[in-house]
């Protein structure tokens, strides 16, 4: 017994799997999971949701890559490192050297370290020599990134998971939280049970958190500017604002107040449809609440407009004081376990890490110094403009790491067109994706549970992951795999260690100043801003916010109508979104058993007066069809959808929704429309 127990390991990790960033110690025998122990994290206490605690079978699972593997012909044959490097070098130095270093594009990962964020910028910017670096909060959260720094500069969660947790009130927009974010979720339904807290829910679609609420509505798809605009116009007009407030840390007051002017409550009424007595009663809790947290996610940003709604939600958390205390702010729920990080650390076309500007000759000057390069000075190319680059013939080699573009980018069938033209493409992941099927070269990468580095969740927490096992076959964790490329490429990187990664970020980044994996040792985070001495920020903006003047900015908006409203032939409009027991199309949690058979298959909900009108029953097949694809899947007749509003979660590596999206995105930044597409529905004889 006692020689069993020597080989039982005991490791604490962070969850792969979404922004909240539960951590806790993974028990490992070889390479056997044992169990998952919550250890009193900073970001859940003792809790998990189902795919921290069951999800974790894909780190064995058969379908890992364990070597690289070049392509021949149609086919892919197993290589050494020592060869995968030499074509890389070979393919990079060529293209760079007929078409420049602007031909080469890459993007990095949400789900892997920051370190390997700042990393890939690093290989991409210093050795390479290009801008061209994105990452795939491009897909989901830029647009709250962009209303917030337009607002309060700073585009991160204002406080933390606990000051959720002490409002006054919640108002949830656009965010699916019990099954997206399921343990913070967990914290505001006990506050509204036990505490008072009071909840306020805007959604097309009525999920767990809406059946909850104490205000409950539904605004028409792609509006939800145009009635919170309306609830602060309201507020200005009957003084419930906060004056004193404004006078002291807001400019731009008198322009915000005059951009209102078309907000009416009865336009908002007529645009959303829903009633100005609903409305007046939202601003009435809005302006009696002791402390507001707005929380948003896909439903606000995935639009034409996404910057613009999360512009107008700081808007109104600036009108009624909601900033710089605790339980009070702009919550933008962020996806992806480390969509917060990848872009901290500089992983985006116009910014260094810690979101210093790469036209800033000062900035650039620091890192050249520090690197001993020059560096591109023109910002580079977002995910959009590189496809888009492919098709013009001017991006001939992309590098993508742990991203499935193919299903998670809007248009599947633009994207993969334009994957084809490549060069030269290099695929890098844990499992063989869709989109390794378009690659040169697929190199195998490791999991969290077998490397080192840090997550930063949404809170903006960073929090140390450990290695509980040895990368499986040949694969490699990412950082090691970017230090080999640079040095092939002839750099001189020697990081030992992710620490000594992060010992450079701090170096050169005023907002990780005083980050060291010292300070983050086993349970110990830090919430960024980190001051040189250690000191963090759970609550941002306490003593003014980080513009010159130390005030916020009002910021104007203009309500843009949906790119995509229903016609005579695409009647319908679609939405999509998360299932709690799955990641993103489920290639990591449908290799656990368990969570496959509670959830094997997609299904379309189809609210019950549709079904009734199209004659069709839970369990039969339709085929839904946009102007740019299709997919055949199964009806859940469901009171959660109403009238002609489909649902279609993302759980289908098969039939991915983003078959159906388009190519239309969001104006400020180029995230797709994702939550836009109007579509037709055929029922089919199959049963
Ligand atoms: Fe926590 Fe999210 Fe992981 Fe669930 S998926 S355990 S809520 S981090």
């Amino acid at each position: 017994a006692e020689m069993r127990h020597a080989r039982v390991k005991r490791t604490k990790t962070v969850c792969t799997y979404c922004g909240v960033g539960c951590s806790f110690d993974v028990w490992t025998r070889d390479r056997h999971i044992l169990k998952i122990e919550p250890m009193h994290g900073p970001a859940n206490g003792i809790s998990t949701c189902v795919k921290g605690k069951f999800a974790w079978d894909f780190i064995n699972s058969p379908k890992r890559l364990t070597s690289p593997l070049l392509r021949q012909g149609d086919t892919f044959v197993e290589v050494t490192w020592e060869k995968a490097l030499d074509v890389i070098a070979e393919k990079f130095t060529k293209i760079k050297e007929e078409h420049g270093p602007d031909a080469l594009a890459f993007i990095a990962s949400s789900k892997c370290t920051n370190e390997e964020s700042y990393l890939m910028q690093k290989l991409a910017r210093a050795v390479i020599g290009t801008n061209n670096i994105d990452n795939c909060s491009r897909y989901c959260q830029t647009p709250a990134t962009m209303g917030l720094s337009r607002t309060v500069k700073y585009g991160g969660d204002s406080g933390s998971i606990s000051d959720i947790e002490i409002a006054g009130l919640v108002i949830v927009v656009g965010s699916n939280t019990a099954e997206s974010h399921p343990v913070l979720a967990t914290r505001v339904k006990r506050s509204h049970k036990h505490r008072g807290q009071r909840l306020i829910v805007a959604d097309i679609r009525k999920h767990e958190m809406a059946e909850r609420a104490d205000i409950f509505f539904r605004p028409t798809p792609s509006t939800d500017a145009v009635w919170i605009s309306a609830v602060a116009r309201y507020l200005i007009d009957n003084d419930l604002h906060k004056p004193d407030f404004i006078e002291k840390w807001v400019n731009k007051f008198d322009q915000f107040k005059r951009s209102l002017e078309p907000f009416t409550m009865e336009y908002a009424e007529k645009v959303t449809g829903v009633p100005v007595e609903t409305l007046v009663a939202v601003a009435r809790e809005i302006a009696k609440a002791d402390g507001v947290c707005v929380l948003w996610a896909m439903g606000v940003t995935q639009h034409c407009g996404g910057s613009d709604t999360s512009t107008a939600i700081s808007n109104l958390l600036l009108t009624t004081g909601n900033y710089m205390r605790p339980g009070a702010g702009a919550y933008p729920l962020r996806g992806h376990n480390n969509v917060q990080g990848a872009s901290d650390f500089g992983s985006m076309p116009n910014l260094f890490p810690g979101y210093q500007l790469v036209d800033d000759a000062t900035v650039r000057g620091k890192f050249e110094a520090d690197w001993e390069v020059t560096l591109p000075v023109v910002k580079g190319l977002d995910n959009r403009g590189m496809i888009e680059g492919i098709h013009a013939g001017k991006v001939r080699a992309l590098y993508i790491k742990g991203e499935d573009t193919i299903t998670s980018d809007a248009n599947s069938t633009d994207v993969g067109e334009a994957l084809r033209k490549l060069d030269f493409f290099i695929v890098q992941d844990i499992m063989f994706s869709e989109t390794a099927q378009y690659a040169d070269l697929v190199l195998p990468a490791s999991p969290s549970l077998e490397k080192d580095g840090t997550f930063t969740n949404t809170e903006r927490r960073i929090q140390r992951l450990y290695r509980a096992l040895e990368p499986l076959g040949y694969s490699k964790p990412d950082w090691e795999i970017l230090q080999l490329i640079a040095n092939k490429l002839g750099a001189k990187w020697d990081y030992k260690h992710p620490s000594e990664i992060m010992d450079e970020v701090a170096r050169l980044t005023p907002m990780f100043a005083g980050v060291s994996y010292e300070r983050l040792e086993g349970y110990k985070s830090l919430q960024w801003p980190v001051a040189k001495d250690g000191t963090d920020t759970p609550l941002l903006f306490k003593d003014g916010f980080p513009f010159p003047d130390g005030k916020a900015m009002f910021h104007p908006i203009e309500y843009i109508p949906p790119s995509e409203e229903t016609n005579t032939t695409y009647d319908l409009h679609l939405n999509n979104g998360r299932l709690l027991e799955h990641f993103e199309q489920g290639a990591m949690t449908y290799q656990s058993e368990g969570i496959k058979e509670i959830t094997p298959i997609t299904f379309l909900e189809v609210s019950p007066e549709l079904a009734k009108e199209r004659g069709i029953e839970t369990g039969r097949y339709v085929q839904i069809k946009s102007p740019y694809g299709q997919v055949k899947v199964q009806v859940l007749v469901t009171n959660r959808v109403e009238g002609k509003q489909l649902y279609m979660p993302m759980n289908s590596i098969l039939e991915p929704v983003n078959k159906m999206t388009g190519n239309h995105m969001d104006r400020a930044t180029h995230t797709p429309a994702y939550k836009e597409i109007s579509v037709h529905m055929t029922v089919l004889e199959e049963r």
